[in-house]
């Protein structure tokens, strides 16, 4: 679990704290054993990328995932130890999935059969919730290597499994609405080893006197206690007189057979291991086993016994080249055919949270840019809503002949619409949440307004000494952005020094509170020069919006009271003339590569 932890979390054992599979439980008197079945929140010391997605009002799936219990951040979840009465577990028997046996005799299922309805609940979840993160994990190629070994035909067998169920989610995948959008990665928490012998420091401390066991070999007490991993094994120095204790047990080991290495607590950062003062589940000191060992638990017999047929493990020091595992990656957002070098677990989180534009403040790996394709730059998901040809899915105004056009690829506007009524170019469908992502340029300033006011940061007018607004002429243009089809959520594009972004309707509304008014102004000006392209990325989610100009954020999180729940959005006509002149800023204005990633409702 420590590997999958770090998948998710970009940081090493040493921050998110798991460190075996399951929590290791402490209790005055009693011997160190791990559990498995604790929350994630007590398990888990850093935020996830399946909390940040949560927070960013994503949908999240898992199933079989570890360290995950109870996170309250998984929107529909198929447990290891699944529950009968959970909606996916009725969903699937409903569906004549699994049976109710199944599930309720989940446990004593064959790993095979296991792995198989569990990609059929993912296979399920894809199908029926079409979630924004599905995290799946199948054990039958880790059972197989324990088992059998590595390399193994019976460990080729199992590979030649999970490709089967893998590719039962790929065409899950791809039948479902999502295909376009959806990226798939394929990692393994470890490699495996193969041992001829097993190393049993159980077994050395209970000769040294250090340990008890009863007549069927069970641990009953100890002064010090080993807990092994394949590889490793973790030293708990329990007795009193600490120091003494582990200077002898240092002793003890470094000179015992199948050991190759005792790791001291000095040397746990460079391994990714916390320190035990910070982290009261790890040990005082690592011992590594030797070339072609591996540790077991047991306190009973001798120290080092021949395997009966060579055995797998893991659990060996994560700087050992054997541990390495597998990445592949591919879909949305994923550059075709990159070789990658060596990567780290750290680096899976980040990529899935620059994938889905999320953040992982913790995280200390960097995502694989390399290959990160740019065009899916997180900042533009989701569904076209410009084909960059004509204007389906839009609704060209009754009577506008043809001033609302498409014109090298862009929305092209000249702010003469001669529809007779509503002139704006409104989209065919309704939004609720959503993040829309818009370039948008004004092509010229004809106008010059000459009555822009000097808006300060809390949304009022600077006055002069007479208290009137001081005005300055701008030359000026103006279009904007209707969210949910009202013109009061609208952000602005125009030339007014205060920038693009501000939301006129709610900032002037002398009706609404100071709070709302300030947060409706931009916090700074990040145009760019008339004639230039400009980056919009306006996010949506209930009553606020959030409003990132060309890369910074100018409007963060405001609220809009009495914004309706769902409508269409719109890019805004304006200006009107006479006698060929125009009386107001028009809308000179063209857009390009609009897209809309809409929020999930369930949340
Ligand atoms: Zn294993």
């Amino acid at each position: 679990w420590p590997t999958h932890t770090t998948f998710v979390t970009g940081v090493l054992p040493a921050q998110h704290g798991v460190l075996f599979n399951g929590m290791l439980m402490r209790e005055p008197g009693a011997l160190p054993r791990v559990e498995p079945w604790r929350d994630k929140a007590e398990m888990v010391r850093v935020k996830t990328v399946y909390d940040a997605a949560h927070a960013a009002g994503l949908t999240t799936a898992q199933v079989d995932w570890v360290a995950i219990h109870k996170p309250g951040t998984i929107t529909w979840a198929f447990e290891e130890r699944p529950d009968p009465a959970g909606e996916v577990a009725r969903e699937l028997i409903a569906a004549g999935h699994a049976t109710p046996e199944q599930i309720s005799g989940f446990r004593g299922l064959s790993v095979v059969t296991k792995d198989q309805i569990w990609t059929t609940a993912a296979v399920h979840i894809i199908e029926r919730h079409q979630p924004n993160l599905l995290l799946l994990h199948l054990l039958t190629l880790d059972s197989t290597s324990h088992r059998y070994a590595s390399g193994t035909p019976a460990a080729h067998a199992a590979i030649g499994f999970l490709d089967s169920q893998l590719a039962r989610v790929v065409e899950a995948v791809r039948r479902s609405p999502m295909a376009e959008r959806t990226t798939l990665m394929v990692v393994s928490d470890h490699g495996f080893k193969t041992a001829a012998r097993t190393v049993r420091p159980n077994a050395m401390l209970r000769r040294a006197g250090l340990l008890t066991a009863d007549a069927n070999g069970a641990i009953t007490s100890g002064d010090a206690f080993a807990i092994s991993e394949g590889g490793t094994a973790l030293v708990y120095a329990l007795g009193a007189d600490r120091g003494a204790l582990l200077r002898r047990l240092g002793q003890l080991f470094r000179d015992a057979p199948g050991i190759a290495r005792v790791v001291e607590p000095s040397e746990y950062a460079a391994l990714g291991y916390p320190a035990p003062d910070n982290n009261a589940q790890m040990g005082d000191l690592v011992l590594v086993a030797a070339d072609a060992h591996s540790f077991s638990g047991g306190a009973d017999g001798p120290d080092v016994i021949d395997n009966p047929q060579p055995a797998g493990f893991h659990g060996a020091l994560s700087s050992d080249p054997e541990m390495d595992s597998i990445f592949v990656a591919s879909g949305r957002g994923i550059r075709a055919g990159v070789r990658l070098d060596r990567v780290t677990a750290t680096q899976v989180g980040p990529t899935i949270a620059a994938l889905l534009d999320l953040q992982l403040p913790a995280s200390t790996g960097t995502p694989l840019h390399e290959i990160l394709t740019k065009d899916q730059s997180p900042t533009a998901p989701g569904t076209s809503l410009f084909n960059g040809r004509d204007l389906s899915g839009w609704k060209v105004p009754e009577g506008d002949n043809g001033h609302w056009k498409v014109v090298d690829g862009v929305i092209d506007y000249d702010a003469a619409s001669e529809a007779p009524g509503d002139k704006h170019l409104w989209s065919e469908r309704d939004y609720g949440d959503f993040v829309l992502t818009l370039e948008w340029r004004l092509k010229s300033t004809p106008y010059v307004n000459p009555n822009v006011p000097v808006i300060l940061t809390d949304g009022s007018h600077k006055k002069n000494a007479e208290g009137r607004d001081i005005r300055i002429s701008v030359p000026d243009s103006d279009s904007g952005v209707y969210l949910r089809g009202s013109e009061k959520a609208q952000i602005n594009i125009w030339a007014w020094p205060v920038g693009s972004g501000e939301l006129w309707g709610y900032r002037t509304d002398a009706s609404m509170p100071a709070s709302v008014r300030a947060g409706a102004t931009p916090k700074r000006n990040a145009d760019r020069s008339i004639g230039e392209w400009n980056t919009f990325e306006i996010t949506m989610r209930a009553s606020r919006v959030t409003v990132v100009l060309n890369g910074e954020v100018v409007i963060d999180a405001a609220e809009l009271p009495g914004v309706p729940a769902r409508g269409p959005i719109a890019l805004q006509h304006h200006g009107a003339r006479k006698n060929g002149d125009w009386t107001s800023p028009p809308s000179l204005v063209q857009f390009r590569n609009i897209s809309i990633q809409e929020l999930s409702k369930n949340r």
